[in-house]
């Protein structure tokens, strides 16, 4: 890999930048080869060279899978389980009430419009 481009410190061209640079954007390399390498002030410690890589060709860092996606779909459906009446509430349990409405709240003889 001798005929990798080698650009100054600091006058990286867009579109490339270092592993840090992408972990701080939510990416990684995701397999690429280097595809250029940026020379480093030499007062600093350290390797002389750092390595570059595309930002197009990055990846997220945690791609989404079908396992994934299935472990937030039960995440979610656990959230909206009234864990009373163990009914899906159709929406996110309140922390206020930690049931689902209608057992917070239950009709006191079990019939509406009756009363009067
Ligand atoms: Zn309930």
């Amino acid at each position: 890999m001798g005929a990798l481009p080698v650009f100054r410190w600091r006058l990286a061209p867009d579109g490339y930048a270092t592993r840090r640079q992408l972990r701080a954007l939510g990416l990684r390399p995701g397999g690429q080869p280097v595809a250029a390498q940026l020379e480093r002030p030499r007062r600093r410690r350290g390797p002389l060279v750092a390595y570059l890589y595309r930002v197009d060709l990055a990846v997220p860092v945690r791609p989404m899978t079908r396992a994934r996606r299935a472990a937030l779909e039960r995440a979610n459906r656990a959230r909206r389980t009234c864990p009373s009446c163990r009914r899906d509430a159709g929406y996110v349990i309140p922390a206020a009430l930690g049931t689902c409405v209608p057992c917070a709240f239950p009709d006191p003889d079990g019939s509406e419009g009756s009363t009067q």
